[in-house]
């Protein structure tokens, strides 16, 4: 067993105050891997009271240091880039490749991206009437960070990363299930020197550690990434208490296979949207509406491909698709395959682990074979609901206007991807699409700079480039009247 997880506050690795622990399991091998303290709002306020005294320094040093200091951390992270692709495999049962290719990479990547963006922004000055009117930015000041268990560092790398830079303190929650590559970025700013206090990680149950982060009176701002019905619990608490709130939430969205999509040259990208990270991506494609000309050929190709995804041990080089997030994350998956039967559909590959299990795999890992439903009414439960494995269904659609009614069909909005042989019509479809992110040819192609968000259930607000920038700052307007 590697050594035990700790919360670090004020540049300490300390128990809990309660000393309780909590076991994080690797999904793959069902073995504990190590334990991680069980928290409570008393180990938040102690972690609180040392934000709020840091910040009364790096609140005040300039933007130059603290994007040099982003470099820092970026370097650190990049030097240990196999070590963070090791440890998430280990916690979440991806593959290492994915690992490395997205999580390790991501994570430097969020870094080196905002030290460098934040260089190239010019001060907000309008003059008017004689007046010169500076927008001037302040740190919001301690801020909470709470991220979920599917792309662990990555996800909160892409908020420490804009929190640091405008001038806050942090105090972060990961999720209790992947606590290994947050406490190894909390190594690795210690090692960096980091001042003490600046960045605070309080691990532990969301119930307790993250209800308490929300809760309090002296964290100002609450950047949220997680499930829907969590964000309703958050918003309902924040908002009373005036907290800036960013709530990045579920989707379930949608992959629109026009007419004219050339399907050889595209099949890969559709199976990757669809099945990427065991379909643990909030990005990821999980209803497939196809054009009902090409349904046939599409369903058979789309099924070859998907037979071809090799699901195994996540520390094989050549394994695609690892293990889900645990045993219990497969067992509410599975319920969906259930539903999905019940609800008509027919399973056209995977199914249940009891009826088509993994070979080669250790028994008590969480795996799950990639499920393909048809024939489902688009607005039955399956079809809508987020189910967050590797199920997708498909549905043919008759016209453009038919496929924008049921993309738009639920009550998320994240993202989804319009595939054509023709770009000006894949641009027009996806501006009707109610959406935070639309790629048409393409899956996850992510700028930074670019507003990243959902409509409807699927969040509030924005975060990338100048949006993150945003929300972790108050912005003021100082007005000078010239003599
Ligand atoms: P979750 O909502 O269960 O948990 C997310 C985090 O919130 C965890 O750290 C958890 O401990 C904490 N939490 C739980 N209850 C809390 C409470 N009452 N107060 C404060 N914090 C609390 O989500 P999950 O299962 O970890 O992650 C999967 C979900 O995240 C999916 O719905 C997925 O779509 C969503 N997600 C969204 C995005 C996005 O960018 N929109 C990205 C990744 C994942």
């Amino acid at each position: 067993m590697m050594g035990a997880v700790m919360n670090f506050i004020n540049g300490a690795f300390v128990p809990s105050q309660s000393g309780q622990t909590i076991n994080t399991v690797n999904p793959a091998t069902g073995q504990v891997i190590t334990t991680l303290p069980r928290s409570a709002a008393s180990d938040v306020a102690i972690a609180t009271q040392a934000a709020l005294e840091a910040g009364k320094t790096w609140g005040a040093t300039s933007m130059k240091e603290r994007i040099a200091w982003l470099h820092r951390i970026a370097d650190a992270l990049e030097e240990n880039s196999e070590t963070i692709a090791q440890l998430e495999s280990m916690d979440t049962g991806k593959p290492i490749s994915l690992s490395r290719r997205v999580d390790a990479a991501r994570s430097v990547a969020n870094f080196r991206f905002f030290a460098d963006y934040a260089s190239e922004q010019e001060e907000l000055i309008f003059s008017d009437h004689g007046a010169v009117n500076i927008v001037q930015r302040s740190p919001v000041g301690v801020v909470g960070l709470i991220t979920p268990w599917n792309l662990p560092l990555y996800l909160l790398s892409w908020k420490v990363a804009p929190a640091l830079l405008m001038g806050n303190t942090i105090v972060a929650k990961p999720s209790e299930l992947t606590p290994l590559t947050a406490h190894f970025l909390a190594q690795t700013v210690k090692a960096i020197g980091l001042p003490d206090g600046v960045f605070n990680l309080v691990h532990g149950y969301g119930p307790e550690v993250g209800q308490a982060i929300v809760e309090h009176p002296h964290i100002r701002g609450i950047s949220f990434t997680g499930g829907t019905a969590t964000g309703k619990i958050v918003a309902a608490t924040a908002a009373p208490m005036f907290k800036k709130l960013s709530l990045e939430l579920g989707g379930k969205n949608a992959t629109v296979v026009l007419e004219d999509a050339p399907l050889d040259e595209m099949m890969d990208g559709i199976v990757r949207a669809s099945f990427t990270n065991s379909g643990q991506v909030c990005l990821c494609g999980s209803r497939i509406l196809v054009h009902a000309s090409l349904y046939d050929e599409f369903t058979t190709k789309f099924v070859k491909a998907v037979n071809n995804i090799k699901v195994g041990d996540p520390l094989d080089e050549s394994t695609v698709m690892g293990s889900v997030i645990s045993v219990d994350h497969r067992s509410k998956v599975e319920s969906y395959i259930d539903l999905g039967l019940a609800e008509g559909g027919t399973v056209l590959t995977g199914g249940t682990s009891k009826e088509v299990p993994v070979d080669g795999v250790s028994p008590s890992g969480a795996f799950l074979r990639p499920t393909v439903i048809a024939n489902l009414d688009p607005s039955s439960r399956t079809a809508t609901e987020e189910i967050f494995g590797p199920v997708v269904t498909v549905h043919a659609f008759d016209s453009e206007e038919d496929a924008i009614t049921m993309a738009n069909m639920t009550e998320y909005g994240l993202a989804g991807s319009v595939w054509t042989g023709d770009v000006e019509r894949g641009h027009a479809f996806a501006k009707r699409m109610e959406s935070g992110i639309v790629w048409v040819n393409t899956w996850l192609n992510r700028d930074l700079r670019t507003p990243f968000g959902g409509v409807k259930q699927s969040g509030v607000g924005r975060e990338g480039g100048t949006w993150s920038m945003s929300f972790f700052s108050e912005m003021t307007n100082i007005c000078v009247q010239q003599p």
